[in-house]
């Protein structure tokens, strides 16, 4: 048997701190090593969601008032 884990050398878990793994955010500059902390992070950017179509040209829009303006100004 051989029980010999790659991680336990000492200079692998050395690097392995080293670089430490980022998570980056996709929307801005925020960046953590937590993927707990990038979803309460996204929570932030809950209003990039797209949840407003246009019965007319199928588009959506994450704000009412942006489908309102794209209607006033494309389908008026
Ligand atoms: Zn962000
Ligand atoms: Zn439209």
């Amino acid at each position: 048997m051989n029980y010999s884990f790659p991680l336990a050398d000492p200079r692998v878990s050395y690097l392995a701190r080293m670089q430490k793994r980022r998570i980056l955010c996709r929307y801005c500059p925020f960046a953590t090593d937590s993927a707990f902390d990038l979803q309460n992070h996204l929570c932030t950017h809950a209003f990039t969601k797209n949840t407003y179509q246009c019965d007319v040209c199928l588009k959506f829009f994450s704000l009412s008032t942006d489908l309102l303006t794209h209607f006033k100004t494309q389908h008026n």
